[in-house]
């Protein structure tokens, strides 16, 4: 007897199924999380001019924009490309918008003397 288990995609993080859109998510999330966050999985909370990124949100208030609202749990700011998961990077990939060929690199250039593409890739 063989038993199949069934997982949601993104449910262990990071995985040799994901596609290229949810490495940029987990590449930008460990790049800005604390250490102790499982950021390659949930992503991060940060934002500055460049990019926001909120993890899905389990609150419930109903003011808040992610869990009644229609927020992204990623925003490009300059390009105005969006993406949203369900619970975890990976899950439910929803986007909105062309997301610009420099992505990662506008990113990671928003962090001066932060954690590299090539650190980050390190730590997934
Ligand atoms: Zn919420």
């Amino acid at each position: 007897m063989s038993i199949t288990v069934i997982t949601p995609r993104g449910m262990f993080g990071a995985s040799d199924q994901d596609e290229a859109l949810d490495t940029a998510m987990r590449l930008i999330a460990v790049a800005f999380a604390a250490p102790e966050e499982w950021a390659s999985k949930y992503g991060t909370d940060y934002e500055n001019d460049t990019f926001m990124m909120h993890r899905y949100c389990w609150c419930e208030r109903e003011e808040c924009p992610w869990c009644f609202g229609s927020a992204p749990n990623f925003l490009h700011k300059p390009s105005g490309f969006k993406v949203k998961w369900y619970k975890y990077i990976g899950r439910g990939m929803e986007t909105e918008g062309k997301p610009p060929p420099d992505l990662l690199e506008s990113v990671f250039a928003s962090n001066p003397g932060g954690t590299t593409i090539e650190q980050a890739a390190r730590l997934l």
